[in-house]
């Protein structure tokens, strides 16, 4: 299979599979990354080899050297995606082409290799197939995928690892917040920044979450639910939460979201939620926006919504803002009109409730 992208995975199915009434007990409430299926998909990468021996094998542990490249210099990518039941019981993936280019994108970024973009969705494909049973039936619910790429070589070598290994796990989630739909508090932070021009914050790698966690644990202390993260050249830029999108909706209707600058991650659901918007008559602006101009905007009631999103928070409303010389609440704090509306315009099409005049769903089966 080498480079070209479409391979046939090697099938060595798990001869422990969890039992059918385990497993719709563990569906029932799974929370977020906690159960994992049944099988993941594992492809190999050699310098001089490509990629080979695809194929889908038992969830379970690695085995590697303590010298392995990953474990010290953190070459690592990822994704995350959702597999959604449809209402006649079967399946699709939101936009994977997407998160195939996002990927050999991120791969680029951490001198890695690309994986070929159909070569990563019929991986993903292939694993949401051997375990269709663990999709979950439940409202808001859905199969999160993640595929991921880490360096093999066992040197401590300070340069590219010429062997890499590619995987995929699959994980049932119900809401990724505890609070389901209700407004999150954010804390902004002025101790850390994220991302800096020319670092890697328009990559998904594990480093970038790594150096956001110690902003996260203030965020915490302070009593708020996440960080939102200022450019790391002025501290004035709003940028985006550790791992969400953030979007402000103003008093006349219109919506703004920060630029796609190279600091910020280019999230699918931030790409869905511009063209949504501007399909239901909405006004969208790609525009810096300053933390100052926010509180202002927000006390004045010119601003009157603000959301983050992603994959796996969806859209989320941001009902405060607190940091060292910030505070203050967005609308009546609360989940408000134009979030909701942006919020089921994109779970219609998801779960296959509303028609997909896009096509964004890649029906399974
Ligand atoms: C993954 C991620 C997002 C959201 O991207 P989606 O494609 O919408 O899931 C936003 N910010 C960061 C930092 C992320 O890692």
């Amino acid at each position: 299979m080498s480079n070209t992208g479409s391979a046939s995975f090697l099938r060595e199915l798990n001869p422990n599979r969890v039992e059918a009434t385990k497993r719709e007990a563990l569906l029932e409430n799974p929370g977020f990354g906690r159960v994992f299926t049944d099988h993941m998909v594992t492809i190999r990468y050699s310098e001089g080899r490509g990629w080979y021996d695809a194929k889908v094998v038992a969830h379970g542990p690695f085995s590697f050297d303590p010298a392995t490249l990953v474990l010290h210099y953190a070459q690592e990518i990822f994704e995350g995606m959702k597999a959604y039941r449809l209402p006649d019981g079967g399946a699709a993936l939101f936009r994977p082409d997407a998160n195939a280019r996002r990927f050999r994108n991120s791969a680029e970024r951490l001198a890695m290799p690309a994986l070929p973009e159909p070569l990563f969705v019929d991986s993903v494909r292939e694993l949401v197939r051997v375990d269709r049973e663990w999709i979950p039936r439940t409202d808001g619910s859905a199969l999160y995928l993640r595929p991921f790429m880490i360096a093999t070589e066992a040197v401590l070598g300070m340069k590219p690892s010429p062997d890499y290994l590619y995987c995929v796990v699959a994980t049932p989630v119900g809401s990724y917040f505890k609070g389901g739909a209700s407004a999150v508090t954010l804390w902004v932070s002025e101790n850390f920044t994220r991302a800096a021009p020319g670092g890697t914050g328009d990559a998904k790698c594990g480093g970038n979450y790594a150096a956001s966690l110690a902003a996260q644990a203030e965020a915490i202390r302070e009593g708020c639910d996440q960080v939102v993260f200022l450019d790391a050249v002025e501290r004035r830029w709003v940028e985006e939460l550790g791992g969400m999108n953030v979007f402000f909706v103003f008093a006349d209707g219109s919506i703004q979201t920060p630029p796609l600058t190279g600091t910020i991650l280019p999230g699918i659901t931030r790409a869905s939620l511009i063209t949504l918007a501007r399909d239901l008559g909405l006004t969208v602006r790609e525009e810096p926006y300053a933390i100052d101009q926010w509180q202002a905007d927000a006390q004045r009631g010119k601003l009157v919504e603000a959301f983050a999103c992603g994959t796996a928070a969806v859209v989320t409303p941001i009902g405060k803002v607190k940091g060292r010389t910030h505070e203050f609440t967005i609308g009546d704090g609360n989940l408000g009109l134009v979030t909701a509306r942006l919020k089921s315009a994109l779970l219609d099409i998801q779960n296959g409730r509303a028609p997909d005049h896009y096509g964004w769903l890649d029906r399974l089966f």
